[in-house]
């Protein structure tokens, strides 16, 4: 059975980062990276936001780079999904199938996954004119016909956002109704860029190499049509990854970890020892840079609490 200082659970920029600060602080993080290893960033052509990067490196190039910067100074990996977990206090077990781990302090950093429509070409165009971020990807469309599906706060949210660049923004909602909230479906009614379709689903995504319209469904009429646009942005919330820890760790109604618990160690969770960073306890910013940067803390966090324990 092997014991370890701390044993980090996901390896996208929040994890990577995590496994580069406690590596060089001697820890020897043991950084189990699932089979999806690199997270979300692994779908990006293109990411322009990160600091450090003048010209555009793709996700997965940056994911590699984290990973071999963490290699370099002992984190050690292992390419699966952590399977079952005993979290308490005194006792941090982890099982990856049969296999048992046993940890000092744990950090956490399983991501959250963008829900999409579930469309038999919406995978295959992502990152060619499908995207789930339109903080990340908006900018890409500048004077391009975008649409939107959702119906909730954030798609209102981000179609204002993404009417900066787009020189039309469609938001299609399913339903005769949005759940947003009255101001913010004002805000998007008012902009002069945007219009709304309603009672229609997104049937099927149109392009080859990339993005050229949606065939939209009338849910009322059954009427199909087409729509030309460049760009398909998903506006239907994420789902932590965090079914594993559920019924252990203290997590918000949508399944965020709740972090911060402690002023002063502010990855905290509800289990002493225990820490968490990244989307998977961020329902707001969603940024690889927000992720290291609460990686970072994670990894202060438990080597602080390993000092004092
Ligand atoms: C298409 C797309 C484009 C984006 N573009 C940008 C961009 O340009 N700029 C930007 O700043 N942000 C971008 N983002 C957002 C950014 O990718 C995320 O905010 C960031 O990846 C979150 O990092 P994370 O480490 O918290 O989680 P993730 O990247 O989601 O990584 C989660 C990790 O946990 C692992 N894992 C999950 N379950 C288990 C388990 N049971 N056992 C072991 N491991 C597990 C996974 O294998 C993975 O390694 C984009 C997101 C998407 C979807």
């Amino acid at each position: 059975m092997e014991q370890r200082d701390v044993i980090i659970i996901g390896a996208g920029p929040a994890g990577l980062t995590a496994a580069i600060y406690t590596a060089r602080a001697n820890l020897k993080p043991l950084v189990f990276e699932g089979y999806q290893s690199g997270g979300q960033l692994m779908t990006t052509l293109e990411v322009e936001n990160y600091p450090g990067f003048k010209n555009a490196i793709t996700g997965p190039d940056l994911i590699a780079q984290m990973r071999s910067q963490a290699e370099k100074f002992g984190a050690e990996f292992i390419t699966a999904d952590i399977t079952k977990v005993e979290l308490s206090a005194n006792k941090k077990i982890i099982w990856q199938e049969n296999k048992k781990y046993y940890a000092k302090s744990v950090i956490i950093s399983t991501g959250a996954t963008a829900n999409l429509l579930g469309l038999k070409n919406e995978k295959r165009l992502m990152g060619r004119g499908v995207s789930a971020c339109a903080t990340c990807d908006g900018f890409f469309f500048q004077d391009k016909v975008v649409c939107v599906a959702g119906g909730g706060d954030s798609a209102m949210e981000e179609s204002i956002f993404l009417t900066r660049y787009a020189s039309k923004v469609y938001i299609i909602h399913r339903r005769d109704k949005f759940r947003a909230s009255k101001i913010m479906i004002q805000k998007a009614a008012d902009n002069p860029k945007i219009e709304f379709i309603m009672d229609s689903v997104i049937d099927d995504i149109l392009g080859d190499e990339h993005v050229t319209g949606v065939r939209l469904k009338n849910k009322k009429t059954s009427n199909i049509s087409e729509l030309s646009v460049d760009g398909v942005f998903m506006a239907i919330g994420h789902t932590p990854q965090t079914k594993l820890f559920k019924e252990q760790i203290e997590m918000d109604k949508n399944g965020y970890i709740i972090t911060c618990i402690d002023k002063f160690q502010q990855s905290a969770t509800s289990i002493p020892g225990v820490f968490a960073c990244g989307d998977v306890q961020d329902p707001h910013y969603k940024q690889a840079i927000t992720a290291a940067g609460k990686g970072c803390t994670a990894a202060l966090d438990a080597e602080k609490y390993l000092e004092k324990n």
